[in-house]
């Protein structure tokens, strides 16, 4: 079947591969335990449920604005202010069916073909197909296992080019759970400036932070800096709302211009009961967002120290997310792989826990594991990896 050379040019997920097969398996019987989740475990805070029902009965169940409803931009901007003292107007706000979506059309509406894109290694699986799905180039620089897997000033200036349109910033970072620190946020920011580069800001895990680590937004810089950021985050893992699909982007209000007319035109808005729904969830307690973060470091802090004792494993500790990404080359050959990713189907075939191979975020020596699944899963899960490295030995 003749299909489309943008779809063709796709990669597949990597990690749809060894879901499946973990599914597979878990259909025969066996006891898999998934170390694969990309969403909180928690069910969504019962006031963001009942604000959705309410909003059902009360008839909110037509079309919205397609940038959203005003009072939920309203909540949005009220939101920055508070947590991160960034002021935005409503006209600088497009809520969007979750936050990939809401990437996707930032890209479709700043590149123009063979635009580049700088995506830090290891990267999120959709940034480099996502910015390929607008015509643009990917290019990678790669944050170093000894700079906590972040990428530096000194990188960053050598890989710019004429063509460089975006820098792409994600942190808290999946898969490594890094934080960005002020200093390097700042350092980042003001060459963009200088380069006249958009910096796309992703957020998402802005909530979810441990061991003291503070998030700061690379728009928080200054003046200069927040006029070329585009900064996105959303509601999925923060008040674990992955299924309802809510989004945003915070941004010159020309770029949200033109994502609303391309939502206009696509998505038309996003679901309105999960409008209402989010609202809820931003101007109600957040005492459950700060319950999840608790639980999520507690069995951090737990998995972590006996994840570092098997041997051929290392790892740095995360400060952030819900992923640990240690690096597994050398358990891989102490085991007898040739490659990290071999090394994890064995896990999944014969210990029967499953990871993510590193190399589908563009680290092939690592695997990630998400934390995000009880403390009892999460401690037989890294005992049968400890079990299955060393029977190999
Ligand atoms: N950005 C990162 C780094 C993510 O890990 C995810 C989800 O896994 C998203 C964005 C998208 O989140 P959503 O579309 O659920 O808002």
């Amino acid at each position: 079947m003749k299909l489309a050379s943008r779809v063709a040019a796709l990669s597949p997920s990597t990690t749809l591969a060894i879901t499946a097969k973990a599914k597979e398996l878990k259909e025969n019987g066996h006891d898999v335990i998934g170390l694969g989740a990309g969403e909180p475990d928690f069910n969504t805070p019962d006031h963001i449920i009942d604000a959705a029902v309410k909003a059902m009965k009360e008839g909110h169940t037509k079309y919205t604005a397609s940038a959203g409803l005003p009072s939920l931009k309203k909540a949005i901007c009220n939101k920055l202010l508070s947590d991160q003292q960034l002021e935005y107007q409503p006209n600088e706000i497009i809520v969007g069916t979750g936050a990939k979506f809401v990437l996707y059309s930032l890209f479709q509406v700043l590149l123009n073909k063979g635009d580049e894109v700088i995506i830090p290694i290891p990267y999120w699986v959709s940034y480099p197909e996502q910015v390929k799905l607008a015509e643009g180039v990917p290019v990678y620089v790669e944050g170093k296992e000894e700079n906590e897997y972040k990428i530096t000033v000194e990188q960053l200036e050598q890989a710019i080019t004429p063509k460089t349109v975006a820098l792409i910033i994600n942190s808290p970072s999946n898969p490594t759970g890094m934080v960005y620190t002020k200093e390097e946020l700042e350092a980042i920011g003001e060459l963009c400036v200088k380069h006249n580069i958009w910096i796309i800001s992703d957020e998402i895990y802005e909530k979810l932070v441990y061991s003291g680590a503070t998030h700061y937004s690379i728009a928080q810089v200054n003046e200069q800096v927040k006029d070329k950021t585009i900064l996105i985050n959303g509601l999925s893992k923060s008040h674990s709302m992955t299924g309802w699909r809510i989004g945003y982007a915070a941004g010159p209000k020309e770029i949200i211009n033109s994502m609303t007319d391309l939502a206009s035109h696509s998505i038309s808005n996003p679901t309105t009961i999960a409008q209402y729904a989010s609202i809820a969830a931003y101007e109600g307690s957040q005492e459950p967002v700060e319950m999840m973060r608790k639980a999520f470091e507690e069995r951090l802090d737990v998995i972590y120290e006996k994840l570092v004792i098997i041997p051929g494993i290392t790892c740095i500790k995360p400060q952030g997310a819900f992923y640990l990404f240690p690096n597994a080359k050398k358990a891989a050959e102490l085991t007898g792989y040739s490659n990290v990713d071999d090394f994890a189907t064995a896990l999944l075939e014969e210990a029967l826990v499953a990871v993510i191979p590193g190399s589908g975020f563009g680290a092939p020596n690592n695997i990630r594991l998400s934390y995000a699944t009880s403390l009892e899963q999460l401690e037989t899960a890294v005992k049968r990896i400890h079990e299955f490295v060393e029977s190999k030995m």
